[in-house]
């Protein structure tokens, strides 16, 4: 069986000590290993501030953008490999291990457009000049410079693809040399990302790092920045880590989030809106088998419209073939991990203690195409709450699986921007009307609670990707429960990865240092 290696110190080491078992979660059968210790973490940060840090200064924000397209066209050149290993490391379906891999690759597209429109430049310019003398002659300036440091980026399980490439794109772009970690679980694609990747990029540039984290953060320094998107109890945890705390290293946490979707109150279900509506939720609940971060989990819906809102969504479930993702037939697979099974199956248990069935039960089903008792197969599961804003474990714990709640309300405006805000901080709500003066409302409302707002329209509808697909252009992240953080954005990706600094002194000299005459 092969033995996943890590990229450390410009060189491919499998480690030692207990090995752990990357199982294809359809039939549980034994894929690859990692190690679990018995790498240089010391030796692969010196790499990178030696090598890596000078390598990638030394390039404008054009070149490192012409660094990622090669990056970009690597995945392209290996599409079909990296989508079958996605399919049988992650349980995914084809669609679902494209909607990974290509969004991988677009990613980095985007960010390669986006070095290109910045051009021969290092220094980012952050507003417009400021007269601070008493004559226009003395100036200010806020600019952004690369950080001179190292880039940690631990991702999780569900996206081991458009992860890494995501976070990768914004740190290489910035100048910032990178230690990537994927989730062990489904560490494949990241893996081969990385074999594709390093041989493209200056030495120091990007290390892999596969199995656990172990010791790796406490080598984090001054100007070292860590990105992390998981679990918040992992999160809780790093932000206690004492090199992160001694050494101010900036942290980006992108966590768990209870994602709500609101249907307004004059939409009708056979509108656009409505059809938009649905099919968000349906999708949500089914692509990666509901292991998105950005996938609904809570939903309102006018109370006269409910019984509808059901009927329509035990039609739509109930044609789904759920099973082993490498037949053509299944549109739904199996959930990553044994573990991941087991806390799907405790939420559904947690909820059913307060809510009513609609869909699925508590979960249990018969797959296609897999052995009897593999895998870790859950079902699509509605279930019903009768009081939205009172229900603890609707509003307290995310289920991460496919998994929705669907509760009624008067069609307030302001209600639905409360049960936004009762998620304590999401990555994305979504709101479905055609009347401008409710959108305003709900919006002003809701916004202070998740860091992207979807309003979904009639005249968006044929165009739309849904709520829970996170574009290069737009902020992901979100407040509170969602961590807190910020990536992607555009530019605004970059500037993690870059310090403000605020500069004064001779308004043309300042005017020269970001390429002006
Ligand atoms: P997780 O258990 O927190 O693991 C996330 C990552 O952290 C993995 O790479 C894991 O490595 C690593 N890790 C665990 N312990 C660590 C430690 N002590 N030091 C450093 N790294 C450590 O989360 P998960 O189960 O993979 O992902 C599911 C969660 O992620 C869900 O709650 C979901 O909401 C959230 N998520 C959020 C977003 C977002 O953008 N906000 C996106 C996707 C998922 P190992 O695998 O080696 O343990």
């Amino acid at each position: 069986m092969q033995l996943l290696a890590s990229y450390l110190s410009g060189s491919w080491s499998q480690g030692s000590g207990t090995r752990t078992t990357l199982v294809n979660p359809a039939t549980e059968v034994p894929l690859a290993e990692v190690a679990g210790t018995g790498h240089d973490f010391a030796g692969a940060f010196a790499h990178a501030r030696t090598l890596g840090i000078p390598a990638l200064g030394a390039l404008t924000f054009a070149q490192r953008g012409a660094l990622l397209g090669t990056l970009a066209k690597a995945i392209h050149g290996a599409r079909e490999e990296l989508i079958n290993l996605a399919v049988a490391n992650g349980g995914n379906t084809r669609g679902d291990a494209k909607f990974d891999v290509d969004g991988g690759a677009l990613t980095l597209s985007y960010y390669a457009e986006l070095g290109a429109k910045l051009g021969s430049t290092t220094l980012l310019a952050d507003g417009e000049p400021i007269q601070v003398g008493r004559t226009a002659r003395m100036g200010g300036q806020h600019v952004w410079a690369r950080r001179r440091g190292v880039a940690v980026h631990i991702n999780a399980f569900n996206f081991p693809g458009w992860g890494l490439c995501e976070k990768l794109a914004c740190s290489l772009l910035a100048g910032m040399p990178t230690i990537t970690k994927p989730a062990t679980a489904t560490a494949m694609v990241g893996h081969r990302m990385v074999e594709l990747f390093a041989p493209l990029l200056p030495a120091g540039a990007l290390q892999l790092l596969v199995g656990p984290a172990g010791t790796l953060l406490d080598h984090v320094g001054p100007g070292d920045v860590v990105a992390f998107t998981g679990g918040s109890a992992t999160a809780r945890m790093l932000r206690g880590h004492a090199k992160i705390i001694e050494h101010s290293v900036r942290l980006n946490i992108e966590a768990d989030s209870l994602n709500a979707a609101i249907l307004g109150p004059d939409v009708d279900l056979t509108s656009e809106t409505g059809g938009l509506f649905l099919a968000d939720v349906v999708r949500d609940m089914t692509q990666k088998t509901g292991q998105k971060c950005t996938a609904i989990r809570r939903v309102l819906v006018p109370a006269g419209k409910q019984a509808d809102v059901f009927d329509a969504l035990r039609e739509r479930l109930g044609g789904i073939a759920i099973g082993d993702p490498s037949r053509d037939d299944v549109r739904m697979g199996p959930l990553a991990t044994a573990q991941q099974k087991t806390d799907v199956l405790a939420g559904i248990a947690r909820l059913a203690a307060a809510t009513e069935a609609v869909f699925g039960g508590t979960g249990d089903v018969t797959p296609v195409g897999v052995p009897a008792g593999k895998g870790f197969f859950v079902g699509p599961v509605v279930r019903s709450a009768k009081d939205a804003m009172n229900c603890e474990p609707l509003n307290e714990h995310e289920v991460f699986g496919p998994v929705t709640t669907v509760a009624p309300y008067s069609g307030d405006a302001a209600y639905a921007a409360d049960f936004v805000a009762r998620g304590q901080g999401c990555l994305v709500s979504s709101a479905y009307s055609d009347e401008r003066d409710w959108v305003a409302t709900f919006v002003g409302a809701a916004s202070p609670w998740a860091g992207r707002l979807y309003l979904g329209s009639a005249k968006m509808a044929a165009m739309s990707p849904g709520p829970g697909t996170a574009l290069p252009s737009l902020l992901h992240g979100g407040p509170g429960r969602a961590g807190g953080g910020e990536e992607l954005g555009g530019e605004r990706g970059l500037q993690f990865y870059m310090q403000r600094t605020a500069l004064e002194g001779d308004a043309s000299v300042l005017k020269s240092l970001l390429g002006g005459g």
